[in-house]
């Protein structure tokens, strides 16, 4: 069978997610025998193509020459450098990066409950099911239009995964920073509005007057006595309110959001 190489350098971070074989070369080279789409060829190092922002065809003397889409027929020897998100801003400025931006919903795989409820704290939109398996997983991020966040890079790979990111760190506070930085959530607009979530099902918060939650809170005298601002979970009915965790949520909020 006539081969044919394809030489692959991983920039940023994106070595960290190569197939154990692979790890230490650069570039990485890959015998094809057939044409192959070139995200079939990235994702087989390991690498799981939402995490490629920018795939650049590059000459014998590593100039850029052209970028290539996911779908881009590998057919002949080719030289390739991979970005991860962001693309360095000044490399072929005017070519379209493969990834979007200003994702604010999310959907978190089973392992990823601390990183879904610092991402409520913050107020975004994050649907999380602990004991939901991939389908689960696959049909909420197509049905509601999510950006998948799992530490699963074969479930990242599979083909109707849009929007996908794999959280590098181990660290939930970490993990989420990390979020707020791949979704330039820190400089979005609107901007984050903490506390707006309820943490426990992502249901959307409404300030009450304390006369409609005094009958729920019988058993919580001081609280009744100390608090006057309540808020209503519209979606599970929970109820909050600025209470003695206010101080520590804020420190959480101040550590992740540095902003
Ligand atoms: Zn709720």
């Amino acid at each position: 069978m006539f081969m044919f190489p394809v030489d692959l350098t991983f920039c940023g971070d994106l070595p960290g997610f190569l197939r154990r074989p692979l790890r230490g070369a650069s570039p990485v080279r890959r015998a094809l025998g057939e044409k192959t789409a070139v995200k079939d060829v990235i994702e087989a190092c390991g690498i799981p193509h939402g995490e490629v922002d920018l795939i650049v065809a590059i000459d014998a003397t590593g100039t850029a020459v052209r970028t290539l889409d996911l779908a881009f027929p590998v057919e002949s020897p080719l030289a390739l450098a991979v970005y991860p998100v962001p693309a360095p801003p000044a490399l072929l400025p005017g070519a379209p990066r493969l990834q979007t931006r200003g994702c604010d919903r999310f959907v978190a795989d089973g392992h990823l409950g601390a990183l879904a409820r610092h991402l409520r704290l913050l107020g975004l939109d994050t649907a999380y099911e602990r004991d939901a398996d991939d389908p689960r997983l696959l049909d909420i991020m197509t049905a509601e239009n999510r950006v998948l966040l799992t530490r699963d890079r074969r479930l990242l790979m599979h083909a109707v995964v849009q929007d996908g990111y794999c959280p590098r760190s181990d660290d939930p506070e970490q993990q989420t920073r990390e979020v707020l930085r791949r979704y330039s959530l820190l400089e979005s607009a609107p901007p984050l509005s903490p506390g707006s979530r309820c943490l426990h099902c992502n249901g959307r918060l409404g300030e009450v007057p304390k006369h409609e939650v005094a009958a729920a809170l019988t058993d919580e005298p001081r609280t009744l006595r100390y608090y006057n601002e309540f808020f209503r979970c519209s979606t599970c009915g929970r109820i909050y309110w600025r209470g003695s965790h206010a101080a520590k949520l804020s420190a959480r909020l101040a550590r992740i959001n540095p902003l």
